[in-house]
């Protein structure tokens, strides 16, 4: 053991005796920060799309083996958009990038949170506006070109009550008309994805389009322009308007057109 090595062996050991050395849990050495889940569980309770089969966990194994040991699995199945879930730019944007495709620059990145609370709470059907981002740069400056833009509308609050959180419990294609949730609306996602150039944009109720939408425009505009969305979206409320870092990671289903997300913020 050189010198150097056993300098450092030292140090970690005292590191082991000594308090001073441990950092308490909410401050993690890495990496400087506070960690936000954003993701909710998949469940039973799990809120799908009135027209997509729920999350389903079927027991493979739980229990003792006959050589002693314990052993656990399962197999689960779910459609893609249920749940916290990313939406592939293919999801309205044929030939644009499925899941695997996505480079995970445009996943990862520099988080503006803008509440839309109010409105959505007096309005179950509210859009958020170019307004909206305009007066949140009024106080917080100019949303830059690569943020991910989340929209905090308090919605993740009713879940898993899809009665309250989608405006309908019933399920099947007749249950689509009688959805209510707020969005964001199509001019806004224009001129986010426009002149601002933000690289995704995320928010707390099940999709970026409000409830009673038909043509999903903000769909169209923001996959056309590959941008994708993260859907389903919790614990916005802990985020500050700007500062949070995103880190949204689907899982990586090849040829897939939206993914099961597990999202974190850091916040330093
Ligand atoms: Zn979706």
């Amino acid at each position: 053991m050189s010198i150097r090595h056993a300098a450092v062996a030292l140090s970690a050991a005292a590191c082991f005796s000594a308090m001073a050395c441990s950092r308490p849990a909410e401050s993690p050495r890495w990496p400087g920060g506070t960690l936000v889940d954003l993701s909710h569980e998949y469940s039973d309770q799990t809120v799908f799309w009135p027209t997509a089969d729920p999350f389903k966990l079927e027991k493979v194994a739980d229990g003792m083996t006959p050589q002693g040991y314990y052993y656990a699995a399962n197999n689960f199945a779910t459609s893609e958009h249920g749940g916290t879930h990313l939406d592939a730019p293919v999801h309205f944007a044929k030939g644009h990038w499925s899941v695997e495709q996505i480079p995970l620059d445009r996943l990862t990145g520099d988080a503006v949170v803008v509440d839309v609370t109010a409105a959505s709470g007096r309005q179950p059907d509210y859009r958020a506006a170019t307004g909206d981002f305009t007066a949140w740069e009024a106080a917080n400056g100019q949303i830059g070109p690569g943020a991910i833009v989340l929209i905090r509308t308090g919605y993740s609050k009713l879940w898993p009550d899809a009665a309250k959180y989608l405006g309908t419990a019933e399920r099947g294609q007749e249950a689509v008309a009688k959805l209510h949730f707020p969005g964001l609306h199509p001019d806004a996602a224009k001129w986010l994805a426009e002149t601002r150039k933000v690289k995704a944009v995320g928010l707390d109720t099940a999709s970026i389009d409000y409830g009673q939408s038909t043509l999903y425009e903000s769909h169209r505009i923001l996959y056309e322009r590959d941008i994708p969305a993260f859907e389903n979206l919790t614990n916005l409320d802990r985020l500050p308007a700007r500062g949070a870092i995103v880190i949204a990671l689907p899982m990586k289903i090849k040829g897939g057109s939206g993914a099961p997300l597990r999202a974190i913020a850091i916040l330093r």
